[in-house]
């Protein structure tokens, strides 16, 4: 079958996947914080697979896999290797905090895992901790060494800046790209659940960062748009191994490239992050759903995917959590 299009002309290729809405961090601005709201795990690997299956039949084939930390499951090698195996998927991603991937690494990659995003939002082990609510940065920090050794190549660290929170460490990350072939990113932050009555007062506008560096390295240089960028803007300074790179859905408005669907840990497909309506697959999968129901719920998804949020402005998204859609 061909690529879907929405109703906006957007082709639809990228299935980003929450596995667990778990996480062994607690990020204050992700999550609600211990034992505030149940946690449930992700759909069971056999679904998740034929989800995934029935996606590439109408066209996806990019996977993200994201959580919660999706790194908590047992089961990833496994899964990983099972994606792999489905021939129309041709890009397998991961994005995770890092803490546990030094111990993971390899067998993902043995397993078909193409590249990582680790979110590092401090190098600060401090901040790192108050930021998480008690994690240890150097196991983060461990994670993107291994990253590197294994060839999860291009390894991507995005940190999410925040003003009066971590704004002050942009040379420090930049600097990170200089020796190492690492490509950071800064994020904007949005108000998604646990930042949706904050997010605003606290948003660092990408511009801002980018001039920042230039009036510190001169000017940089746009990088063309690799397969697998997705919303960023990347650039290069001169002399460095890495990138940096910039996703701003505030100030830089991507809505109308938005090629994604995404599959909450709950098991509902979900056409746009910042909307909360969703097309509940799990309940399909539970009643006995085959892989043309599956297609036909995913066609509707699809169908279903809004324009996008108003330029320049995001409503407070307060249905879920980011842990639970899957940042
Ligand atoms: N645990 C994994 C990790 O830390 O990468 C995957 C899940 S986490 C929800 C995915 C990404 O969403 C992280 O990079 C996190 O910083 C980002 N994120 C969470 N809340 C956000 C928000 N309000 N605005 C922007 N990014 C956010």
């Amino acid at each position: 079958m061909e690529t879907m299009r929405d109703g906006f002309e957007r082709q639809i290729t990228y299935l980003r996947v929450s596995l667990t809405e778990r996480c062994n961090l607690n990020c204050f601005y992700c999550r609600p914080g211990e034992g505030k709201v149940p946690e449930r795990d992700g759909m069971l690997l056999n679904d998740l697979v034929k989800v995934i299956r029935a996606g590439a039949r109408v066209g996806i084939r990019k996977v993200r896999l994201t959580g919660g930390e999706p790194l908590v499951r047992p089961d990833l090698a496994e899964l990983v290797s099972a994606l792999a195996a489905i021939p129309e998927i041709d890009d397998i991603a991961l994005t995770t905090n890092g803490c546990l991937l030094s111990a993971q690494a390899r067998a993902l990659k043995e397993a078909g895992l193409k590249r990582v995003n680790i979110s590092l939002d401090t190098l600060r082990p401090e901040r790192f901790r108050a930021i998480t609510r008690n994690g240890e940065w150097s196991r983060a920090w461990a994670g993107v060494e291994a990253a590197l050794a294994c060839d999860l190549h291009p390894v991507k660290l995005n940190m999410v800046m925040m003003r009066g929170i971590n704004d002050d460490e942009v040379e420090n990350f930049v600097g990170l790209a200089k020796d190492r072939p690492l490509h950071v990113r800064f994020i904007e932050i949005m108000p998604i659940g646990a930042s949706s009555q904050w997010a605003t007062d606290r948003l660092v506008p990408a511009d801002q960062i980018r001039q920042a560096i230039a009036d510190r390295y001169g000017p940089l240089k746009p990088v063309k748009p690799a397969g697998g960028d997705g919303p960023a803007r990347c650039w290069t300074i001169p002399g460095f191994k890495g990138s940096v790179g910039f996703i701003a859905p505030l100030s830089d408005y991507y809505c109308p490239s938005c090629n994604r669907l995404r599959l909450t840990a709950a098991g509902t497909l979900r056409p746009c992050l910042c909307k909360g309506d969703e097309i509940d697959l799990a309940a399909a999968l539970a009643r006995g759903a085959d892989e043309d129901e599956l297609i036909r719920l995913i066609v509707q998804a699809i169908a279903r995917k809004p324009q996008g949020h108003p330029e320049h402005e995001i409503l407070p998204v307060k249905d879920r959590f980011m842990s639970q859609i899957g940042g």
